[in-house]
């Protein structure tokens, strides 16, 4: 067990993706048309989504394969390496041992073009020309644009204004990667139009970029939508992550105790995850799992699981889901990625089932854990990823206290590039840790008393 590095051979890269709905204990809840209240019909989505993924959505299929197409992207960077933190471990004194999978090799330096290489071919295959689509910080957009690009496809990117003018490099990306993107809100949509209306000097938000984007998607033949998380097709994509993993440590022959990776919508966790959930399930592995998120957006922590809309704009349908109410705006902490009000419907169905355990932790305690995983592993950690190295390090200090030589695995899932001005903050000592909103959430949640409720109450 000396290895350093655990690598793959491109041999090994997984052939088909790991689908959790049929593993589950109980079947998922469906989406809800919400001027019906009844579950979305597939037809109802293909304005937007081509056939194939909507049939991933909500398929019963254990196993789905991965087109050799979608296969070959891959190879471009997969199978990613599984490396030990041995030089983390020696900082930290715990007789623990510490395992992460790098998915900052990837080209846009994420584990998202995972899924946007897939949804780039499926869209492909179905005939469409465009995909259109929103981003906060860039790093969904930046994905998307690489994916089309290999694939031959148009992408349109409406950006949140502010970050288009605070965060240019990954606007850079996607320039690279041949992407048109227009600072959100935009006279291009009548969503855009109409917030520019009422207040010409909108910042914009996650919501109102998605409104654009889907309105955009809606109104042109040749064009479909496409989404960077939380739905079941793209945590379906991310589980080459756990797919991976699992042979790696089989490799060295090492059993994890402890999972861990940071949830903004949920894909990057529920990639790695799930496949070793699946084993939990069978009773075949013995593990904890926690799913980290920003105490400024505690949604697993501290949200409600109910229906509620998946944007801010009310246009997407109701999903089942721990939400903290979809007109709630987080701080905006330097996690962007993490800045989501409610999360993948089939991670909370597993935190609803105690299967997965949620924690939260304020910015500054993440990025104390960043610096010493960078001056340690020498790798700098995007802010989002150091919330799963905070917990990762949490764990291996107890460790310590306790003697227990346990296996912690966590997902690295990218690198903090294009976030040096946080760390200039965090260094600076000028990062704020702001406090739980309670009061603005507790408004948030008023508006979905009268959403559906789960009729069984899991
Ligand atoms: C987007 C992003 C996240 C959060 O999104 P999930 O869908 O929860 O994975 C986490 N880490 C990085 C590096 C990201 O780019």
């Amino acid at each position: 067990m000396a290895e350093n590095k655990i690598t793959l051979s491109e041999k090994e890269l997984p052939e088909a993706w790991y689908n959790i709905i049929p593993r589950l204990p109980s079947p998922p809840a469906p989406p809800l048309n919400p001027r019906t209240g009844e579950p979305v019909k597939p037809e109802e989505l293909a304005p937007i989504f081509p056939q194939s993924l909507i049939e991933q959505e909500m398929s019963p299929e254990p196993w789905i394969e991965i087109p050799e197409e979608v296969r070959k992207v891959y190879r471009l960077w997969r199978p990613t390496p599984l490396h030990r933190a041995r030089n983390l471990e020696k900082a930290l004194k715990t007789p623990a041992r510490i395992y992460f999978k790098n998915e900052s090799v990837s080209p846009p330096g994420s584990h998202k073009p995972n899924t946007a290489v897939a949804q780039a071919y499926y869209n492909k295959k179905a005939g469409i020309k465009r995909l259109a689509t929103e981003t906060g910080a860039g790093q969904w957009g930046s994905a998307l644009a690489f994916a089309c690009k290999l694939f031959g496809l148009e992408c349109t990117v409406y950006m949140v204004k502010v970050s288009f003018e605070q965060k240019p490099f990954r606007k850079s990306l996607m320039h690279i990667w041949g992407a048109e993107v227009f600072p959100s809100p935009t006279e291009r949509t009548e969503a855009g139009r109409r917030i520019l209306a009422q207040n010409p000097n909108s910042r914009g938000s996650l919501g109102i970029a998605i409104s654009e984007a889907v309105e955009d998607a809606a109104t042109h033949q040749d064009t479909n939508y496409s989404l960077g998380s939380v739905l079941n097709h793209v945590l379906l994509h991310q589980t080459v992550i756990g797919l991976e993993a699992q042979k790696q440590l089989a490799l060295i022959e090492e059993k994890p105790d402890i999972l861990i990776g940071c949830v903004g919508g949920g894909s990057n966790f529920a990639g790695f995850a799930f496949p070793f959930i699946g084993d939990i399930l069978q009773g075949k592995l013995e593990a904890e799992v926690i799913a980290v998120e920003p105490a400024s957006c505690p949604t697993l922590t501290k949200g409600i699981y109910t229906y509620d809309f998946g944007d801010t704009a009310g246009l997407t349908p109701l999903l089942l889901m721990h939400t903290l109410g979809h007109s709630f705006e987080p701080p905006a902490i330097h996690a962007g990625g993490l800045r989501y009000h409610g999360d993948a419907p089939l991670v909370c169905q597993l935190v609803k089932e105690g299967i997965i355990k949620p924690r939260a932790y304020p910015q500054n305690p993440c990025f104390e854990a960043a610096l010493l995983f960078a001056r340690t592993e020498g790798i700098i950690p995007a802010p989002e990823t150091s919330h799963a190295i905070r917990a990762a390090i949490d764990e291996a200090l107890k460790c310590k206290e306790s003697g227990e030589e346990k296996v912690i695995v966590f997902n690295f899932s990218g690198h903090g590039h294009f976030d040096l001005a946080a760390y200039d903050s965090y260094l600076a000592g000028e990062l704020e840790d702001y406090e739980y909103p309670e009061e603005k959430i507790k408004e948030a949640l008023e508006e979905l008393k009268h959403f559906p409720k789960f009729p069984t109450g899991i």
